[in-house]
């Protein structure tokens, strides 16, 4: 596992737990909006080893009951699997964020029970997804599989769509949620300067347009809301 960060406690990353989060390294898009640059361009350095992330859930496990596996993109790496596998094994929930580009990988971590919540990002309408992640050819059809894989699977999981003034229209929001209808749980979350993205132009839009593209959105998913706001 390249595993590039290591927060040891969130009560914000994993909806009902109080967790550590683990950043893994790379990621197949290069979304110009990204606030975690460093952990998609620069590949070839360990900053944590497994050892270290399984001390401190050991010292942690009064405290902690859930470990947040995000990126970059996690279903990148070759030992995912064993990775989640350790995890689950050590007693701790998992929550897995990722961008659904790689379905043959989540079906088989849905299937062998190793993720007990899934939040994928789905970056924009189908229109507009390849240049919203900065790959103007990408082929939609690994991200439409991973929403029907996530949509019949029964576990746990969240939409999510960070907003960016230079990529999302009103009109792009609803067209997005009309996609993903039947969804349990849809978040837009408006786009914030890390200081550390992949395009430092990108701007987030104000908080009437936010308000506004969840009206639309929840034509087609009443459950969906704003984060962060
Ligand atoms: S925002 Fe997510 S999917 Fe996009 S480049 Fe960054 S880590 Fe990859």
């Amino acid at each position: 596992m390249l595993i590039k960060g290591f927060q040891k406690l969130t009560v914000l990353d994993f909806p009902g737990r109080t967790a550590c989060t683990v950043f893994t390294g790379g990621c197949n898009f290069r979304c110009p909006f990204c606030h975690n640059a460093l952990l998609v361009t620069e590949m070839d350095e360990y900053f944590y080893s497994e050892e270290e992330i399984f001390e401190h859930l050991e010292k942690r496990k009064n405290v902690i009951d859930g470990v947040a596996v995000t990126g970059g993109e996690p279903l990148l790496q070759k030992d995912i699997e064993r990775f989640l596998y350790e995890i689950k094994e050590k007693g701790f929930a998992v929550k897995l964020d990722t961008n659904g580009s790689f379905p043959e990988k989540l079906d088989g971590i849905l299937q062998l029970g190793l993720a007990d919540y899934v939040a994928m990002d789905i970056k924009n309408c189908p229109e507009k997804y390849g240049v919203t992640i900065g790959v103007p050819d990408f082929d939609i059809k690994p991200v439409c599989e991973s929403i029907e894989l996530l949509k019949n699977s029964g576990i746990d999981y969240e939409f999510r769509t960070t907003v960016t003034a230079d990529f999302h229209t009103i009109d792009d929001i609803e067209k997005t949620a009309q996609w993903i209808q039947g969804a349990p749980r849809y978040f837009l979350q408006n786009f914030e300067d890390s200081g550390n993205l992949i395009d430092s132009s990108c701007r987030g839009v104000s908080r009437d347009e936010m308000r506004e593209m969840l009206k639309r959105a929840q034509k087609f998913i009443p459950n969906a809301q704003l984060r962060g706001m």
